[in-house]
């Protein structure tokens, strides 16, 4: 019998070993499930572990937390916990059946086998598992000839009724269709299809149905599957006719794969929502936003994103300043920022938007209110306007040293003052 645990590096293979070894003594019986194993026989490397056990999943976690030294998160509602290692996390549960009651409707959730479990899940290539106990340790268990499908690139639903159970599968089938570079064979396809027809999409509460598009657009290159869905009509479900601007989508790509998204405290997602729906007016924004519940940020940087285009008018201008790109673009969230730079073909608006991140964004200036009021300014406002220009001054690089700064103050003070008394006391 193949060992297809042999496929792993040996830290994780001993891993996994141990927790059979501890379902052993326990009488249960353990699997490695799902995208793991897909991506242990597509060899792709995946670091997600997810366990399934015939029995009390909890326990048996808070017995493995105990035995391997980790961590464990009980989800008692799911019937799942997660073990908490310093470089990895593993998802265990117990094995299940399920019912839906309606199409659509979450499904009615019972203990069952591990062929159960298999049964309830989306598409072959993810309805495979491998043993973990002693006995059969590292045996692949394929009840729906996955393995097959994924030598041949397909993804294919387990039943006819699979989208209609559950149709928020019709994203997960393009998500892994393009993330794979796999095709949806022609019987699912046709499913497919149909279930866009008939609107099934509709039976699925939209937050939970968003919530899987918030997957595709998290993907490494969405691009792709965002495009075979447009192809599709799948982007139906947000009930508005969408006309993607896809050469800003690609620049958006084009410039998260360079900077990778590191050190950008922002999630990629949202810049390509941003993206996709760059020319649908902010009704339509306010309507998308409430019916999928976008976070606060979610939906302040979409509704942004109007202003932010004509602002992104001035910045690829050769005479705005850095100090002006700083106005600018100050009241806008990152993500927003990011969209901009992504959106726009001036290299040199590329630049000066960067240089905002990267630099004038950070620039602090080193007198204080304290100093002002010693140099003889009046109010507070008054004191904060000129702190302002100052800094402005000190992003435009024509002031170089605390001296310069207080300087540039004092001579508001002068020039002001001379003009209309407005910064001096008395
Ligand atoms: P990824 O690499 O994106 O994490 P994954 O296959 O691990 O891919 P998850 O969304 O984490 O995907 O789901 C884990 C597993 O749970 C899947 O492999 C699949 O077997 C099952 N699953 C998830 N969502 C569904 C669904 N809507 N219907 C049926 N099975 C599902």
């Amino acid at each position: 019998m193949k060992n297809y645990l042999n496929q792993l590096d040996q830290t994780t293979r001993t891993f996994l070993k141990n927790i059979g070894r501890e379902a052993d003594r326990s009488k249960l019986r353990v699997y490695l499930v799902g995208g793991p194993v897909r991506d242990i026989l597509f060899n792709k490397k995946n670091l997600d572990l997810d366990i399934v056990i015939e029995g009390d999943a909890i326990e048996f976690a808070r017995h493995l937390a105990k035995s391997l030294k980790a961590n464990v998160k009980i989800y008692r509602e799911f019937g799942t916990a997660t073990l908490l290692f310093p470089h990895r996390h593993v998802d265990l549960v117990t094995a299940r059946r399920e019912d839906y009651p309606h199409r659509g409707a979450l499904p009615v959730v019972m203990p069952g086998t591990l062929r159960d479990d298999l049964g309830r899940r989306d598409f072959t290539i993810n309805a495979m598992a491998i043993a973990l106990n002693q006995g059969n340790l590292g045996m692949l268990i394929d009840p729906f000839a996955g393995q097959e499908d994924l030598k041949a690139k397909k993804i294919r639903v387990l039943h006819d009724q699979s989208f209609a159970d559950d149709p928020t599968r019709l994203l997960r089938a393009v998500r892994f269709e393009q993330r794979l570079g796999f095709h949806v064979e022609p019987k699912t396809l046709g499913l497919w299809k149909m279930a866009m027809k008939q609107k099934f999409y509709h039976n699925v509460k939209p937050p939970r149905y968003f919530a899987e598009f918030k997957k595709i657009l998290g993907e490494k290159i969405p691009l792709k599957p965002l495009k075979r869905l447009y192809q599709l009509k799948g982007l139906a479900f947000f009930k508005i006719a969408l006309n993607p601007d896809w050469k800003a989508l690609e620049n958006v790509q084009a410039s998260m794969n360079q900077t990778n998204g590191k050190g950008l405290r922002v999630q990629p997602g949202l810049i390509y929502l941003i993206a996709l729906l760059g020319n649908v007016s902010d009704a339509s924004k306010e309507k998308i936003s409430q019916r999928f519940q976008l976070t606060r940020e979610e939906r302040t940087s979409l509704l942004q994103s109007t202003k932010a285009l004509k602002a992104l008018q001035c910045i690829s201008q050769k005479s705005c300043s850095p100090s002006r790109v700083y106005r600018l673009l100050g009241g806008f969230s990152l993500a927003t920022i990011l969209f901009l730079r992504g959106k726009t073909s001036s290299r040199s608006a590329r630049q000066r938007i960067s240089r905002f991140l990267t630099q004038d964004q950070h620039v602090k200036l080193n007198i204080n209110g304290t100093q002002l009021k010693l140099l003889g300014f009046a109010s507070s406002r008054r004191m904060g306007q000129a702190l302002e220009e100052v800094l402005y001054q000190k992003i435009d690089g024509r002031i170089k040293n605390d001296r310069q700064e207080l300087m540039a103050a004092q001579q508001l003070l002068k020039r002001r003052g001379n003009k209309n008394g407005a910064f001096r006391k008395g």
